[in-house]
């Protein structure tokens, strides 16, 4: 099943597969740190949230190992034990955690109705939407043979642990182009693999790209697969593929950084809520409010720019907030 793709619930025959109808008072949609923070901040206002995890419990850091600049875990933490904590947390103040996924929402009338894996419709006063963002990577074997060993799609994550060494960057945008000249600072060298012979960054990125000493840009090359032992220990690229100049390259580098874009996970709440042309929810600056009142926003889902734990866990807070304030205002 697409859990992306909306179902439309207004067609009979997907009605008919309701098989119950519940009523809450603040629903959360996605168990990453902007839900869990969400969930704790919503259960201490006693709005008793019910949160659906969705397919991936603890959300995108479960597949992570060091987590080093969530503030404080002095001495790191790994992934999985961190989004253990925070569903402790938020089990702890009462939040009924359940498993389930949002397989299609109507927000064209109140209460708001989401439905979780096709036959369970829940009725909401407030929806926080939570669902997180997904890198998009190449495709091919080697990144996840190198999962965590090399292969990252955030250098603001993993850059750290790549201080004085050799990497690539995959990506010929802004985000490569930021992530680049962001490992620059930290590494020794920096490669730009770029698959066209221009970058699609802008000229104030690009410029910056060009007066960093430490950044080759790798025209016209495309990575086809990853070496080493314990690790990445270097790329193949091919030069100028489907041309009569075709050439294999091998680089050595230590780290492979992915910033071919991200999809946010809105597929299902976009029929209603406003997006960006990328698909990110938008929201009204400065909080977490959607256009559709008492359907908020956090997280990675809304965040082009930021995508880090604790600015997700920042906006889930804001999301509770902003929803215990609307059942306040409105009496509900
Ligand atoms: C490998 C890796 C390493 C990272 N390392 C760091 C780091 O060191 N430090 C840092 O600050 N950030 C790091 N990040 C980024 C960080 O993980 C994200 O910024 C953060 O997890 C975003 O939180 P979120 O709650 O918005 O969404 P996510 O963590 O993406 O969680 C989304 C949740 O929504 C659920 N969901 C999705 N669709 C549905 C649906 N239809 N119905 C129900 N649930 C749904 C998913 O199951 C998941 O639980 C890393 C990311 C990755 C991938």
């Amino acid at each position: 099943m697409d859990i992306f793709k909306p179902m439309d619930i207004s067609d009979d025959s997907k009605k008919s597969e309701i098989e119950s109808v519940e009523k809450v008072r603040c629903l959360i949609i996605g168990s990453g740190p902007a839900g869990y923070t969400a969930a704790i901040y919503a259960a201490r206002a006693n709005l008793k949230p019910v949160l659906y995890t969705g397919l991936q419990m603890g959300g995108q850091l479960t597949t992570t190992t060091e987590v080093e600049n969530y503030p404080g875990y002095p001495e790191g933490v790994t992934g999985p034990v961190m989004m253990d904590d925070f569903r402790n947390q938020a089990e702890r103040f009462g939040t009924d955690v359940r498993f389930g996924i949002a397989t299609d929402a109507d927000f064209s009338s109140l209460p708001h109705k989401v439905t979780i894996d096709g036959n369970k419709l829940i009725e909401a006063d407030t929806v926080i939407i939570s669902t997180g963002a997904t890198a998009k990577y190449l495709g091919i074997e080697a990144e996840q043979k190198y999962a965590g060993m090399g292969v990252s799609a955030c250098a603001t994550c993993d850059g750290f642990f790549y201080k004085g060494k050799d990497v690539a960057v995959v990506g010929g945008g802004d985000t490569a182009a930021e992530e680049a000249t962001y490992l620059a600072g930290l590494c020794r060298k920096v490669y730009m693999i770029v698959r066209r012979d221009v970058l699609r960054a802008s000229k104030a990125m690009q410029n910056r790209v060009m007066n960093t000493p430490n950044i080759e840009i790798l025209w016209q090359h495309q990575a086809v697969d990853l070496f080493g032992e314990n690790g990445v220990e270097g790329a193949t690229l091919v030069k100028k593929k489907g041309t009569p100049e075709e050439e294999t390259v091998k680089i050595k580098i230590d780290g492979f950084f992915l910033a071919i874009g991200h999809s946010p996970n809105s597929g299902v709440f976009s029929k209603f809520i406003d997006t960006d042309d990328v698909g990110y929810l938008k929201t009204i600056p400065g909080t977490s409010r959607t256009n559709v009142t008492g359907v908020f926003a956090a997280g990675d889902v809304q965040d082009p720019h930021y995508r880090q734990a604790v600015t997700a866990a920042g906006s889930g807070c804001m999301a509770a907030i902003d929803a215990e304030r609307y059942l306040a205002e409105t009496g509900r």
